[in-house]
This record gives C-alpha cells, structure tokens and sequence, in this order.
C-alpha cells in the first residue's frame, strides 16, 4: 500500500493506473477509520483492481471550529487498518495543497435542487457545499471508475447523487448500508469522544429508532417524529437537534406515510454531535 501527500505525486499514479486499463475504486474519508469505513474499503477491494482512501479531514466542511479542531487524526492507524482491507493507495493530503486562500475563505456555490437547506443544511449551513466542493475535486483528481458512500450520511449520500447526475460525473455511486456496533449505535469516529456513561445513553438513539417502527401503522409522520424527539430528550446526555422523516428522495418532510420513509436524525449527546437514520418502508 503507497501513502500519497502531493497532487503531484497522485497524479502521476492516476496516469500509470488509467494507462494500464485497470478499474479504480474510491472511498473518501474524513480519518479516524472505524469498521463502517472498512467495509466500504472491503467492497471497493472486491469490485475494483485497485481501490484508493483519501484521508482529508476537510475545513470547508466544518462550520464548528471547535468541532474541525477536535477532530479525531490517527494516520498511522488509519493506514494500520486499511492495509489489512487490502486497500492500494491513501491520498492524505494537506488542506493548503488542497485550497488556494480564495477558496478556503469563499463559500463553493453548487445548485442543490432544496436537498441543502433541510436538516443538516439547516442547522450547518454551508456544510454541503464543502462537501461537494472536496467530492468534485477528488473525483477530478482521482478519475474512479466506482465510489463508495454510507448510508449512514443519508443527506450527503441524496446530494452526492445530485452532484454527479447534474455534473455528467463518469463515476458510479455505490451506496453502503449503516454498519452498527452490536448495541445499534450506529459507528462514527465522534463515538471517541464519548465517554463511558455518555456511550451508554447514546444507544438509546439507535433503541427508540428501531422501536418508532412499531408505531407506523398507529400514528401519523409528525405524530412519530414527536414520539422519538420527547422520549429522547427524556434520556440523559442527549438532546435532539432534529428528527425529521422524510423522503428520500426528495428529502422533503412527508405528511403521510410512503413506501419511501426515511426518518434522519441529529442528537447532541453532551458535547458530542451524532446523527442517524431509518427507513421506515420495511416495516409498514
Ligand atoms: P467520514 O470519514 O465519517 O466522513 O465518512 C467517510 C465515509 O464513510 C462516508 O461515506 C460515510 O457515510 C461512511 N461511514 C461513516 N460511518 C459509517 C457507518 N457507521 N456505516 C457505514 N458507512 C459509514
């Protein structure tokens, strides 16, 4: 497995791997891997001849200094885990090599459709368009043939679709399914941060997310999101941003139950900002 730094470097890798006609795969990341990400890697690993991890924790994305400082970093075990999933290459660049100063201070504008200004949009603005702003030009850089996504970020996820078909991007968006610990709490690299009590009131999130499911046929969406929000907010530690169920598509709060019901949440647990979310069309 190479580790790249420079674009120069990567660049001169991407023109070797496209002149041998093999396939690339792709899975940006922020570091601080976990399991979830691995098998994001494991997947690439199988359906790729070469699989690529870009590690960048990105600032453009972050409207938290607070939260972009205390980031977890971890090269060398990142690196650790990613060798043992079979991974080729990480492109763990700088963000100076990344963003000239105009870029780093000017907000990248991108036409959302309205995917950007609902729940995390709402309550980080600006955020998506980091994204879309450190996505397009990974995918520029490094030309995959496939990239690999959770579902876990289930807005990022609806825009990062958006971006490619609204681009004409030649790259494939595979969606990967929520990768849990045994309790349902749903991993993150934020999980660190956590401590043991705050750990133990944060799988209640993932608890009452599951058990919402019983209630489809009782009550209405807004009667359901009213449910999780209260007995949420009646657990220690935690505090619920938002709880909106939506479609997934369109992102879109629904008013009546759908085949296409995603309910997306956001919860501070202390100081500690987790999201998660369920689909509700399994179980009507
Ligand atoms: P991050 O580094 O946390 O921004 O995540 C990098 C990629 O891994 C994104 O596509 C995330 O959606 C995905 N990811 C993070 N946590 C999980 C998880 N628990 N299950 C599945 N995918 C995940």
């Amino acid at each position: 497995m190479k580790i790249i730094r420079t674009i120069e470097d990567l660049t001169l890798e991407i023109n070797a791997i496209k002149n041998s006609g093999k396939s690339l795969g792709f899975v940006p990341t922020m570091g601080a891997l976990h399991h979830g990400h691995k098998t994001l890697v494991i997947r690439s690993v199988s359906e790729n001849d070469l699989s690529i991890v870009s590690i960048f924790v990105n600032p453009t994305q972050f409207n938290n200094a607070t939260d972009l400082d205390k980031y977890p970093r971890n090269l060398e075990a990142d690196a650790k885990m990613l060798e043992s999933a079979g991974c080729d290459y990480i492109f763990a660049p700088n963000p100076e090599d990344i963003y000239t100063a105009d870029e780093l201070k000017n907000r990248f504008e991108f036409d959302f459709g309205g995917l950007d200004t609902v729940m995390e949009g709402r309550f980080r603005p600006g955020h998506f368009n980091g994204v879309v702003q450190i996505v397009s030009k990974l995918f520029q850089l490094i030309q995959p043939d496939k990239a690999y996504f959770g579902e876990k970020d289930f807005q990022q996820l609806a825009i990062i679709h958006r971006m490619v078909e609204t681009l004409k991007m030649k790259v494939e968006i595979i969606d990967c399914p929520i990768i849990r610990e045994p309790s349902g709490l749903a991993l993150s690299s934020r999980n660190q941060r956590l401590t043991t009590n705050q750990h133990k009131n944060a799988i209640e999130i993932s608890k009452v997310l599951f058990e919402s499911s019983n209630f489809v046929t009782k009550l209405s969406p807004k009667e359901l999101s009213e449910w999780v929000i209260d007995k949420l907010n009646n657990v220690e530690d935690l505090k619920v941003e938002y709880f909106d169920i939506v479609d997934a598509k369109s992102l879109q709060t629904i008013t009546h139950w759908t085949d296409n019901a995603v309910g997306c949440i956001a919860v501070f647990c202390g100081e500690v900002r987790l999201i998660d979310n369920f689909r509700y069309n399994h179980h009507r």
